[in-house]
């Protein structure tokens, strides 16, 4: 059965050329950076030449801006720890409720440290409350940190206009770009953004590996203790083969942007509008327009996202929901409740992610498979029109697992 993978923000395949470019690292060109003989020290030399493309891909000045760490939500912890470290006189820390938990998680922590964390909210179409951002803004802020766009619905957030609002009380500001590089073009020369995070499986590299914008003198403080690696701003022996299919994927994604923003946008609005022909009392989730261009998430009402997820499954089709099912009670995402997403939508969402390697034959497959597959759920389902959800967190209506 073919299998048409459209969970591309989840992770990616690797390429084909990223594979290539990694693979004499693990046996034949094995060194490590920091030996003093040339079969090692010459492997320096090729992560500098990965550190110069992903400078390139995102418009950086110096390619010394560019520290390489071992996933997104590394980078973003070390942003944001880094900063608390070097402006302790600062104790507060805002960032908005739609983030990541790579984010969210650590803010969580932070609170309990004795920090002060302001979740800016959004509206039904996920944009950011910027007057709310703006009052909550103070000469005790420390950091403000701004997802560049949302993984779950792609929304795109105004960050170098946030950036310039955080410097104006002298704070540093922060984006989590794991969804937005190679999607969108990006040009931190233009930007006043002080630090960037971003993630090798996202753009067609492997897991493991990822990176961290670090803006000229910025004030920086390591978060991983150890050895004199990457300039004294993370310990620990470079992940060789990883840092060069992160600047192959690099080169890959500059020369594929213009394709996300033409091909894969027009695909994904084949699929979406299709979607909202075909199946009755649909949505999309969040505005439309400042949108990543391989990125829609769609709530059908009166059915459960994980039911249609196992039986899109069965007929060959990845992508996520946006409701995650633990323990006997079902809670839709903490993004599309922050939107204020009716419950009855909220719990029938799923999102599709397409990528550069997706074809109109994979939009074909959903377009035929998934509409029954609703109407069938929807025959099922102990909700309607004329009986509906109660209000609140509800028992789970079929039995699923619960999502990691
Ligand atoms: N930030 C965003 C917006 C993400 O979508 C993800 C992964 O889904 C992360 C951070 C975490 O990245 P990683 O899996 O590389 O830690």
């Amino acid at each position: 059965m073919r299998t048409v993978y459209l969970d591309n923000n989840a992770t990616t395949a690797v390429a084909p050329e990223v594979l290539q470019a990694m693979l004499p690292f693990f046996r034949e060109r094995y060194g490590n950076p920091s030996s003093m003989h040339a079969f090692g020290g010459d492997v320096a030399r090729d992560i500098e030449q990965a550190r110069e493309r992903l400078a390139t891909l995102l418009g950086a000045e110096h390619s010394s801006e560019i520290l390489f760490t071992s996933c997104g939500t590394e980078s973003d912890n070390t942003a944001i720890l880094s900063t608390l470290d070097a402006y302790p006189e600062r104790k507060q820390v805002l960032t908005t409720r739609v983030e990541h938990p790579a984010v969210l998680s650590l803010a969580k922590h932070l609170e309990r440290k004795g920090y002060e964390v302001v979740r800016i909210g959004v509206d039904r179409d996920g944009n950011l409350d910027m007057v709310e951002l703006r009052e909550a803004l103070s000469p005790h802020t420390a950091i403000v940190s701004v997802m560049w766009a949302n993984n779950e619905t792609g929304v795109i957030f105004p960050v170098e206009e946030i950036a310039r609002m955080a410097h104006e009380v002298g704070a540093l500001f922060h984006t989590d770009a794991v969804q937005a590089v190679g999607k969108i073009p990006l040009d931190m020369r233009k930007s006043g953004i002080d630090l960037l995070a971003l993630s090798g499986h996202k753009l067609h590299a492997p897991k493991g590996v990822g990176a961290l914008y670090v803006r000229r003198g910025t004030k920086f403080r390591p978060f991983v203790i150890g050895g004199h690696q990457e300039r004294n701003r993370r310990g620990g022996t470079e992940n060789v083969p990883g840092i060069v299919a992160l600047g192959m994927a690099a080169e890959l994604a500059r020369a594929h942007v213009r394709d996300e923003q033409t091909r894969v946008r027009a695909l994904r609005d084949k699929l979406e509008n299709g979607l909202l022909e075909r199946v009755p009392d649909t949505i999309v989730n969040g505005g439309r327009e400042r949108r990543l261009p391989n990125t829609t998430n769609v709530s059908f009402e009166f059915v459960e996202g994980e039911a249609i997820l196992l039986l899109m499954d069965r007929a060959g089709i990845c992508a996520s929901s946006g409701s995650a099912c633990t323990s006997g009670s079902l809670e839709p995402s903490h993004v599309l409740r922050a939107m204020g997403v009716p419950f009855t939508f909220a719990h029938g969402s799923v999102r599709f992610s397409l990528s550069r390697y997706n074809t109109d034959e994979d939009v074909d497959h959903v377009l035929r498979e998934l509409p029954p597959i609703i109407a069938r759920l929807r025959e099922i389902s102990p909700f309607s029109r004329e009986h509906p959800v109660p209000d609140g967190p509800t028992t789970c209506p079929t039995s699923c697992a619960a999502k990691s």
